[in-house]
């Protein structure tokens, strides 16, 4: 890895510029979001600044160990659903966390991107002007204001940011949690599983991370439990041979009626599901992607509880009337969304929305708070999009009457709960392919 610039050379530039150096795009963030914006913008002839605040590019799918969620983590994603080049050779269906960020590395070094990344640079704050952002960045670490040596403050014509979903750790409010006895902990908290040995522990969630927490903590624990609140499916990475996306993808294609299709197909086969397990409401059900669970549910290594709705000391109640004693609790709840560097913005929901602020002129968001979660080929339309937004300077109200006649606006527009469902994708695609060729917008050049 070539990690050269650092705030030092940031400030380096600013000065021999003559201070604050007059940026046309500047990414928050140089995780996959950031990189697919930057790849998007040198396309359309914008060199973006890239500020990352820690020590490496990636984010979640870091080579920097620190940074990655935990060790043992795999993508769900099919190959063709990660922000990878379509000439990536040597594809298979579900990348370990070091495969996926060493191909990002690839991707990282093809587009020279080093040469636009500063790293151990954390944006602190955007602050609106009249035509752009007064952009403060420190370096990380340090606490020093605006006027201390190690911060800076940068005139910015867009912002985008792509600094990610998962900032603050969300644990549900419970009565009594408070005053329980044992050990409480959110998924963030945890890099080694071996705190758990011989202990009975309750996961709470049963999300990809409560899914991934469960089959690590039963490698180790005396017992495992998962507290589980509404319709939950549990399908396999893969499915007739096929990634479990690619698999839903196909049976969409050939029935109309495909939600009760795949009900249907998946029905009797190792698949865990809770609550209402006749039916498969995309919009309703929460289907988590996890092979290694499955057998483990059904061979009685990982049980399933109910919904928490008190604790008493080192006792939990459950939602249908059980109670159960464990020694720790790990919340896989996920994170509150957002957006720590800019104040009064508020996220609005919608295919233009979810990329534009209506508020903030020249404020775009890139994998966040997208209505499909950060997933990579997702930020790599949305980065397409904004890239093609800011070249041609079309602002929201444009981009919206452009979005709302594009076809496949429907197909786009459609909401899942299962995040990477393909087929939305396609329309998401589709609709950013079509705003993307229309002709009376022309791309610049970068040379
Ligand atoms: C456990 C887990 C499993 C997942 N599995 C999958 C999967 O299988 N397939 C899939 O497609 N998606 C998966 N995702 C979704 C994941 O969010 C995306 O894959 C992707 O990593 C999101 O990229 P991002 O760049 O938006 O955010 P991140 O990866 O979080 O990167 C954000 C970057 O911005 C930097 N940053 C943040 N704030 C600032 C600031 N103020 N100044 C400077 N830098 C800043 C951070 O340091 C970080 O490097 C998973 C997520 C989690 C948590």
């Amino acid at each position: 890895m070539n990690l050269t610039k650092q705030f030092a050379d940031l400030q380096e530039m600013c000065s021999a510029s003559g201070n604050a150096t007059g940026i046309e795009a500047l990414v928050i963030g140089g995780g996959t979001s950031g990189i697919a914006t930057a790849i998007s913008l040198l396309k359309a002839g914008i060199r973006p600044v890239i500020i990352e605040q820690a020590g490496s590019f990636g984010g979640i799918w870091s080579l920097d160990r620190h940074m990655a969620c935990y060790k043992g983590l795999i993508q769900n994603t099919a190959p063709n659903l990660t922000l990878l080049d379509a000439s990536t050779t040597d594809r298979k269906n579900h990348y370990t966390y070091h495969e996926y960020a060493s191909l990002i590395e690839d991707l990282y070094n093809k587009y020279q991107l080093d040469s636009l990344t500063f790293f151990n640079t954390r944006v602190s704050q955007c602050k609106r002007c009249d035509d752009g952002f007064s952009v403060e960045v420190v370096k990380t670490g340090s606490d020093k204001g605006e006027t201390g040596t190690d911060s800076l403050s940068l005139d910015v014509e867009h912002v985008i940011y792509a600094g990610g979903l998962y900032h603050k750790p969300y644990v549900p409010e419970l009565p009594g949690l408070d005053s329980y006895r044992g050990e409480v902990y959110h998924s963030s908290d945890i890099d080694d599983f071996e705190r758990f040995s011989d202990k009975h522990v309750l996961i709470v969630g049963l999300g990809n991370t409560g899914g991934d927490y469960a089959n690590m903590v039963s490698e180790v624990a005396a017992s495992t439990t998962v507290s589980v609140r509404g319709d939950t499916w549990v399908v396999p990475k893969s499915f007739q041979g096929l990634p479990i996306d690619e698999y839903i993808q196909t049976v969409r294609a050939k029935h109309e009626d495909y939600a009760s299709q795949l009900v249907d197909n998946l029905y009797g086969e190792a698949v865990i599901k809770i609550g209402a397990p006749q039916t498969l409401d995309f919009t309703k059900a929460r289907i988590t992607v996890n092979s290694d669970i499955i057998g483990k549910y059904h061979r009685g290594l990982i049980h399933i509880v109910d919904e928490i709705i008190d604790v008493q000391e080192s006792t939990l109640c459950f939602s249908n009337g059980d109670s159960q004693s464990f020694d720790a609790i790990i919340f896989c709840t996920g994170y509150e969304m957002s957006l720590p560097v800019i104040d009064d913005v508020s996220f609005d929901e919608g295919l233009v929305a979810n990329i534009a602020s209506k508020q903030v002129r020249n404020l775009w968001f890139i994998g966040c708070p997208a209505v499909w979660g950060g997933s990579p080929p997702v930020a790599e339309a949305q980065g397409r999009l904004v890239a093609h937004a800011i070249a041609n300077e079309i602002d929201i109200e444009q981009l919206e009457s452009l979005v709302s006649t594009a076809p496949h606006y429907e197909q786009g527009e459609q909401l899942t709960s299962l995040g990477f469902q393909v087929v939305e994708f396609t329309g998401y695609i589709n609709f950013v392919d079509y705003i993307c060729s229309v002709g009376v917008f022309k791309e610049r050049v970068y040379g």
